[in-house]
């Protein structure tokens, strides 16, 4: 049986970019990959259009037990490598938002890049890896086509969400197997189910703020049939939390508002006035009193300011693996080198990628952090 060098489990971006380092480094390896294609979730990344990194990206971005893991792989493959390596592919790029960008064209032009850099390297598609062995000092893999042989193993088996193009949880196990422990896995980036809305507020979308472990998020918001959506719930089902409140009017001061509207337009009911600043079906659901706003007192008015601009859920929960964007926890970093992406209780077992309990924010970051580690990674291996 040939030994290579390195064998890397997954053809993602944090498997591709180990590649494209050992390529450079003259490395004999295979890449194994049980898909029939490279990359799979690159391609459908940022609507098509893959929003490959985040020129702000740092720790304070990330998510885990221990989001720091991620500096030393951060600075030695940083956002502007990765932009300054899209370019030197003369991949056409947009900046959406200050230092978050994305293809002009197509996010195969990632995949293509990837590629290009590791023409030389062999992929083994269609091979789903079963088991990972030590014997002496070489590790045997065993897939459903055969076992291969390495010297060191890069596991970048990616996360468990977005079943449908083909995931598993190999690499847990096997991590698990050397000593490894797992942090438990749940859904993130996603949707969020609650009960505390009408499904006839489904489609209406708004800016709001949400307010989530004393953290701040601003975005749209998008009600949907089964709870809420939108990118700022998306990045608020990275906090694990089922509590949050919703400012759904965040630079209007309601209660003053309502205030001056019962001197102005005392007629008028309070889901008249809150129309003039939210969809109109949002403002009937969050204040469903008929009475003239001149005949409320001035709590009354203080306790419907509240619903807009302090409205609290306790009963957020993310919608499921099956939708998430990304899948947080995973291989817990305790016993992972930061600084080489190595295991420290098994010398030849590298880890790259979301199959570690790290998980980004919504902009860029999970790619970044699926580049930088598995650069890493391929640096050492
Ligand atoms: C819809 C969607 C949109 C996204 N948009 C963005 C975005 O715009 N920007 C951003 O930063 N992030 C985005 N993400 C997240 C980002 O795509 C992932 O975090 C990143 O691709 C993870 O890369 P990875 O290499 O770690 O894992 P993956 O890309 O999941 O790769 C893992 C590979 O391992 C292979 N594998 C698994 N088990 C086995 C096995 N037993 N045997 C053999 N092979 C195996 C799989 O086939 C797969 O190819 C998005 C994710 C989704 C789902």
């Amino acid at each position: 049986m040939k030994n290579y060098d390195v064998i890397i489990i997954g053809a993602g971006a944090a498997g591709l970019m180990a590649a494209v380092q050992l390529a450079r480094r003259k490395k004999s390896v295979l890449i194994i990959d049980m898909g029939t294609e490279p990359a799979r979730k690159v391609v459908v990344s940022g609507g098509g259009k893959c929003n490959f990194t985040n020129l702000h990206a740092d720790w304070t971005h990330y998510f885990g037990k221990n989001p720091r893991f991620v500096c030393s792989a951060l600075t030695q493959w940083t956002p502007n490598d990765t932009l300054n390596w899209v370019r030197t592919h003369k991949i056409e790029t947009y900046e959406k938002e200050p230092g978050r960008y994305f293809c002009e064209h197509d996010a195969h032009d990632i995949v293509n890049a990837l590629l290009n850099d590791i023409r030389d390297t062999k992929i083994q598609y269609n091979t789903t890896v079963n088991s990972v062995e030590k014997s002496d000092d070489k590790f045997i893999i065993k897939t459903n086509r055969g076992d291969f042989s390495a010297t060191s193993v890069i596991i970048a088996t990616g996360g468990l969400s977005y079943a449908h193009l083909g995931v598993s949880n190999i690499g847990h196990v096997i991590a698990k197997q050397f000593g490894h422990k797992i942090e438990p896995v749940r859904p993130a980036l996603c949707a969020m189910k609650t009960k505390a809305f009408s499904s006839e507020l489904a489609g209406i979308s708004l800016q709001a703020e949400i307010t989530i472990n004393k953290n701040k998020l601003n975005g749209d918001l998008l009600f949907t049939h089964f709870g809420i959506g939108g990118p700022v719930v998306y990045r608020a089902s990275l906090f694990g939390s089922q509590k949050m409140t919703v400012n759904f009017a965040p630079s209007t001061n309601i209660f003053e508002l309502l205030k001056e509207a019962k001197k102005t337009n005392g007629k008028k009911t309070v889901a008249n006035i809150l129309s003039g600043i939210l969809p109109n079906k949002l403002a009937h659901f969050l204040c469903a009193d008929t009475r003239h706003i001149a005949d409320l007192r001035d709590n009354e008015l203080k306790q419907i300011a509240d619903t807009v601009n302090n409205f609290e859920i306790s009963d957020a929960t993310a919608i499921g693996l099956q939708s998430a964007e990304v899948t947080a926890g995973g291989i817990s970093t305790d016993k992972i080198s930061s600084k080489t992406m190595e295991s420290q209780l098994c010398a030849g077992l590298y880890f790259a990628g979301e199959t570690i309990d790290i998980a980004g924010d919504l902009g860029g970051y999970n790619l970044q952090w699926a580049f930088s580690s598995g650069f890493v990674a391929g640096l050492n291996a």
